[in-house]
């Protein structure tokens, strides 16, 4: 372990196998390969077995190879795949700064563009994968005792063409990298959310105590914009970070247009009883946030009470 601290070439090497994160205080990413996909993915490991499996059956059956022990051996490889990239890829991650991955539950996919820091990891681990993925199927060839030959080395280039095949469905989608979003990631939703109705509070403060007479949530940013906190004028409140990360729509807040032009009165009866503004995301395990009208309230609160400067 400390040589390969000491060998900065080495180290610089295993860098290159972490994807790049952007937000690495928020997320944790992991490279998508055939036997670690993203989540929601399982029919692709399914996929890699089974097609594993039928490539080799033809030429096998001839061999007197029994069933059972043919499904066994085919199952064992991707298992084998699996364990070696976890086995190998758990100290890179450690080593790398990162908490060390528990690679099942699989994470969600992020489904960003890829940059050059996305993709490198990605060829890299696959080819990896590519290379063992040969070992094991080799290995099962010879166990099942089928000579070095033509029919030999076709078998080794359908393996190889199955995994490079399987690599399509995640540069199709941007699917390279998926992962854990962690805490930051929602409290950065939320606080988005919380700037949008301090914009809105300062918007009725200074129309009568009424809100934008917006429709929809394009009409609603201009609206609160000269009443956002200068660190927050001209960036993309409106965006939810999760979505930013995964690219996926929906992601832009969506206005209840049942407040258009509402007044900010505790004792007028709302015009309506859900929230004022909601983010339409996939938070995973938690409710996406929402902006309420006693949200907004709380917030005319705090604002009066803040001495003026
Ligand atoms: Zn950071
Ligand atoms: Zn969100």
């Amino acid at each position: 372990m400390r040589r390969i601290m000491k060998s900065p070439a080495l180290f610089a090497l295993l860098i290159m196998l972490v994807p790049a994160a952007a937000e690495a205080h928020t997320v944790i990413p992991f490279v998508s390969t055939p036997v670690t996909p993203p989540r929601g993915w399982w029919w692709l490991i399914a996929a890699f077995a089974l097609a594993s499996g039928v490539i080799d059956w033809h030429a096998l059956k001839g061999l007197g190879v029994q069933t059972w022990r043919f499904i066994l051996l085919q199952v064992k490889c991707v298992v084998l795949l699996f364990a070696c990239l976890f086995i190998i890829g758990a100290p890179i991650h450690f080593f790398s700064g990162q908490l060390l991955p528990t690679p099942i539950p699989f994470g969600r996919a992020f489904y960003h563009t890829p940059t050059l820091f996305d993709l490198i990891p990605f060829l890299s681990w696959n080819a990896l994968g590519l290379i063992l993925f040969r070992v094991f199927k080799k290995r099962l060839y010879r166990n099942v005792g089928l000579a070095p030959g033509p029919m030999h080395t076709s078998l080794i280039r359908r393996a190889e063409m199955l995994y490079v095949g399987l690599l399509i469905p995640f540069l199709a989608t941007n699917a390279l990298t998926h992962g854990w979003l962690g805490p930051r990631i929602h409290q950065a939703c939320e606080r988005n959310l919380e700037l949008i109705g301090e914009g809105l509070v300062g918007y009725a403060n200074a129309h009568g105590g009424n809100l934008p007479q917006a429709t929809i949530t394009a009409d609603v940013m201009p609206a609160v914009e000269p009443y956002l906190p200068d660190f927050a004028r001209g960036a993309e409140l409106y965006i939810c970070p999760v979505e930013e990360l995964c690219r996926r729509k929906p992601r832009t807040y969506i206005w209840n247009a049942s407040f258009a032009g509402a007044s900010l009165d505790e004792n007028a009866k709302p015009p309506s009883t859900g929230p004022v503004m909601k983010c339409p995301a996939d938070h995973g395990d938690v409710p996406a946030p929402k902006l309420n009208l006693a949200d907004l309230f709380r917030l005319r609160q705090e604002a009066s009470s803040k001495p003026a400067d």
